[in-house]
């Protein structure tokens, strides 16, 4: 079972690793890494691999069996290689300073309105929020996001823990999705941005809510009575 170092580190640019599989010349699996794979709404990472002077692409990183597969531009990988793996940094930056973003502003929302999340899907440039809420309109969504960019001006630490599972379920809101099971795994990974919220999530996030900048509102759609879906992205 390959070491999910950005579980624990999300800040982790580089690391060293030894080459468990590779399958069809391009799935590689390795006895740990830093790419996140996509799942949760958050997209995959992207970087390169190195083996001595090789340089071999990243081009996705999926779940696959519960193996984290890495998802390779060309063959030459082999099992017992030594190599560097090297993140995409930037993306991976942006991506971590939209998804607590919008944690910061699902939870807002939920809070003041009791409106319930239905999807969410960060990219790269832009951040896609679904949520199901009746009484609403631009006005009340404009509030939310200027409460949310005040409090993203705040210095509010960001942290994340492994809770046993019973324990984090107390917690009111913990999971947000609306029709989310939590998974079927004893201990539940806990992103808390202190005093604001805490919710059972997966992805990497920055330490501090000072570090996402401002977010702006790229467009809103409505579909259908109460679901509510709106852009927004990292200014
Ligand atoms: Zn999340």
């Amino acid at each position: 079972m390959t070491t999910a170092l950005y579980l624990e580190d999300s800040y982790l640019k580089e690391c060293d690793a030894w080459v468990a599989s590779v399958k069809d010349d391009k799935y590689v699996v390795l006895d740990q890494t830093i790419f996140y794979p996509k799942g949760g709404g958050q997209p995959s990472d992207t970087g390169k691999i190195m083996k001595e002077d090789e340089t071999y692409e990243v081009v996705y990183v999926g779940k696959f069996a519960g193996e984290i597969s890495h998802e390779v531009d060309r063959a030459g990988l082999k099992q017992g290689d030594r190599i560097h793996a090297i993140l995409n940094w930037e993306r991976r930056y942006k991506l971590m300073r939209s998804h607590t973003a919008a944690h910061v502003l699902a939870s807002l929302l939920c809070e003041g309105t009791g409106a319930l999340v239905t999807g969410n899907q960060l990219e790269e440039e832009k951040v896609r929020f679904d949520f199901s809420l009746e009484e609403y309109n631009q006005e009340i969504l404009s509030d939310y996001m200027d409460k949310a960019n005040t409090l993203l001006t705040k210095d509010i630490p960001v942290k994340w823990y492994w809770l046993p599972k019973e324990e984090a379920l107390k917690i009111p809101g913990v999971v947000k999705m609306a029709e989310a099971l939590p998974p079927d795994i004893p201990n539940l990974r806990i992103v808390e941005i202190v005093g604001v919220d805490k919710q059972a999530d997966g992805g990497t996030h920055v330490r501090n809510l000072k570090e996402v900048g401002q977010i702006k509102l790229l467009k809103t759609q409505n579909k259908g009575k109460s679901n509510r879906r709106v852009y927004f992205t990292l200014v």
